[in-house]
């Protein structure tokens, strides 16, 4: 009988990576195909298969975004990459590091720029990513409430950024939020409501009034009554300021009803990318549309954000965002869920679970 050679030891990880075998698999929902032959799923990867970076993060979170469902849709013009992870913000522990900068251990926040879009992003168990776009877990934050802000709260923030810094003011009158019971508005209505300003929650589904006034509006309007007489090119002056995420015909009559020098910081296009307008707000209403991105927000401007933002939103509201969990398996019905507009707030993900 001919004993076989022993196998060679299996080569230990030298990078510092806590526990985590190089030639594990781990479990990851995967969107593969171009154009309109698209297909998506849950696959096991290998680290071998994530992208170049000086960070190794174990995802404990991520979340449904808008964005995320539009990777999986065929003739979608977001993703850039295939194969694709998608999830475009995480929550996880560092668990490998080259960048003196970003302790393994510690717990860290990314989301924005290419993660989830141009290369493998939150929805899988382990990502990989450069250091420059890592966000520490700001004090006062859990790891879940932090995934609960994510991309919607970083982008509520910014929205009320810029129009502070156009001059808006609490006191200064009613502020309209659009889109109010998704991700983007209901960070938007908590947001502002927190801050003292008096805040109208729009809404295609009226049906959410009680949440709305949970989070702090002082009153919900339906989307069809701020929608009413699209061919007038100006209406009443109502609001002294608006965040809007849904784009279309909802901006169109945002911006004929702003009072003189007011301003609508606007971030989406759930309701549609046209828009339909005439010059009137802006030169009769000395009106403002300002654009508001997050994707490529400088990391030291969003690493002051999320500090801000830990402070801002009180921990009770931030949970009450949350509609539900999903582990992998669950993303597709989520994704639908949310393309389709019947989200309310956020839907977590744990990638391990
Ligand atoms: P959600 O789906 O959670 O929220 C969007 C809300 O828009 C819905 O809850 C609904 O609110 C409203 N809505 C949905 N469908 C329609 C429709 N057909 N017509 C009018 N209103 C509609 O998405 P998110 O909050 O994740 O994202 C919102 C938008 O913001 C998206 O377009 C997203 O791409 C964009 N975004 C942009 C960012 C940036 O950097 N510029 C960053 C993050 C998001 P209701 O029923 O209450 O009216």
């Amino acid at each position: 009988m001919t004993s076989s050679p022993p196998s060679p030891p299996r080569p230990t990880p030298t990078d510092g990576t806590r526990g985590v075998d190089p030639d594990d698999r781990f479990p990851a929902f995967v969107v593969r195909g171009a154009g309109d032959a698209l297909r998506s799923g849950v696959a096991d990867l290998t680290r071998d298969d994530l992208p170049e970076g000086d960070v190794l993060v174990e995802v404990t979170w991520s979340a449904v975004n808008y964005k995320d469902a539009m990777v999986t849709r065929p003739g979608n013009r977001v993703a850039r990459t295939s194969p694709l992870v998608p999830g475009v913000d995480l929550v996880g522990t560092v668990v490998a590091s080259d960048a003196p900068a970003v302790a393994v251990g510690s717990v860290v926040v990314v989301h924005g720029y290419d993660l989830g879009v141009a290369r493998h992003g939150g929805f899988a168990r382990f990502a990989r990513v450069p250091s420059e776009w890592v966000v520490p877990l700001p004090d006062g934050l859990t790891a879940r409430r932090a995934a609960t802000l994510g991309t919607a709260g970083f982008t509520a923030a910014l929205s009320l950024h810029r129009l502070e810094h156009h001059g808006l003011r609490p006191g200064d009158g009613p502020v309209l939020v659009t889109g109010a019971s998704g991700g983007v508005g209901g960070m938007s209505v908590a947001l502002c409501a927190a801050r003292g300003y008096e805040v109208v929650a729009s809404t295609g589904r009226t049906s959410e009034g009680a949440h709305l006034t949970g989070l702090g509006a002082t009153e919900v309007i339906g989307r069809d009554d701020l929608v009413a007489a699209p061919d007038r090119t100006l209406g009443p002056e109502r609001w002294a300021g608006a965040i809007d995420c849904v784009g279309g015909s909802t901006l169109a009559a945002v911006l004929r009803t702003l009072r003189y020098g007011a301003a609508v910081a606007a971030s989406g296009l759930t309701g549609g990318s046209a828009l339909e307008t005439s010059v009137y707000p802006f030169i009769v209403r000395n009106a403002a549309l300002l654009g508001v991105d997050t994707v490529a927000t400088p990391i030291a401007e969003r690493r002051a954000v999320w500090v801000e933002m830990a402070a801002a939103f009180p921990g009770e509201v931030l949970d009450s965002l949350v509609e539900g969990e999903v582990g992998l398996a669950g993303l597709p019905d989520a994704l639908d869920s949310i393309l389709g507009g019947r989200v309310r707030g956020r839907t977590l993900v744990r990638p391990g679970g």
